[in-house]
């Protein structure tokens, strides 16, 4: 379960901005749970703050049952292990085929050869790009290449995936295969998706629940039924 306790984030530059001002949320193991606003709502900022790329200015972020923000650096990245993040413009290694992208974590987490030639081939099959294993990202379409964004995050087995804008480069129909890939990933493997998106079709398309955020705070959430019944 993912606790977010009351969080405020202010970036201090030349003008303070009051990103997040006292959001709380509680995300259900097993749920996909869709984050809706306008650009520069606070979308990114909160997606960030639970994996703790953003540090909350206050508040306290809780996943099973530990609070993040006490942990330090080293700690923090032990706990990011088991928590996926994948992006609207995908960041691929341009240099690294598909399999060595998809290899990368696996590399810095010092596994084995056999592991990893294991977990990859897995992983390619699941997002079905076996074909593709030794192109590179610029010999891919769009959506091959959140495909293989999304195998990379899975590599690391995490309990948790964030989608920050992930089909908002995609055309239409390529949103929907992806969107259908991440229910599947859901469904199969049991992972909790937190997904962040100014698209009203991706969180009736897929979200179980749904907060409405703006201006840093959250103005509306529960199940997607009832926060769009009118
Ligand atoms: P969204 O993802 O909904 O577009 P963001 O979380 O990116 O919103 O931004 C929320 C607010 O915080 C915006 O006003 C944005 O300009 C500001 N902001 C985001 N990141 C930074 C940063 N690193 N430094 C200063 N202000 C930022
Ligand atoms: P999608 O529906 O996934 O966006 P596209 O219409 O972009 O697919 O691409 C169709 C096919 O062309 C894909 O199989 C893709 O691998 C291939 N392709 C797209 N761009 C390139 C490229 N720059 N170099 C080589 N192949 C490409």
């Amino acid at each position: 379960m993912i606790q977010l306790e009351n969080i405020t984030k202010t970036y201090s530059g030349k003008a303070k901005v009051n990103a997040l001002k006292g959001i709380s949320l509680t995300i259900e193991d097993g749920e996909i749970f869709g984050i809706i606003g306008k650009s520069g709502a606070g979308k990114s900022t909160l997606v960030r703050c639970i994996n703790m790329l953003e540090k909350p200015t206050e508040g306290k972020v809780i996943i099973d049952d530990k609070d993040l923000t006490l942990l330090s650096e080293a700690q923090l990245r032990e706990e990011r292990k088991h928590i996926g993040m994948i992006f609207q413009h995908f960041n691929l290694l341009s240099s690294r085929t598909v399999f060595d992208n998809i290899a990368f974590p696996l590399e810095l987490a010092g596994a084995s050869k056999e592991a990893i030639q294991k977990k990859v081939s897995d992983l390619l099959e699941l997002v079905q790009l076996t074909d593709r294993k030794y192109n590179y990202p610029a010999q891919l379409s769009g959506g091959q290449k959140q495909r293989v964004g999304i195998a990379r995050a899975l590599a690391g087995d995490p309990k948790i995936l964030l989608c920050d804008e992930a089909t908002s480069a995609l055309d239409p129909q390529t949103t929907k295969s992806i969107l259908e890939l991440l229910q599947d990933i859901n469904k199969r493997l049991g992972i909790t998706i937190v997904l962040i998106t100014h698209e009203m079709s991706v969180i009736k398309d897929i979200c179980h629940r749904v907060a409405v955020i703006e201006g840093g705070v959250i103005k509306e959430s529960g199940r997607v039924v009832d926060v769009f019944s009118n």
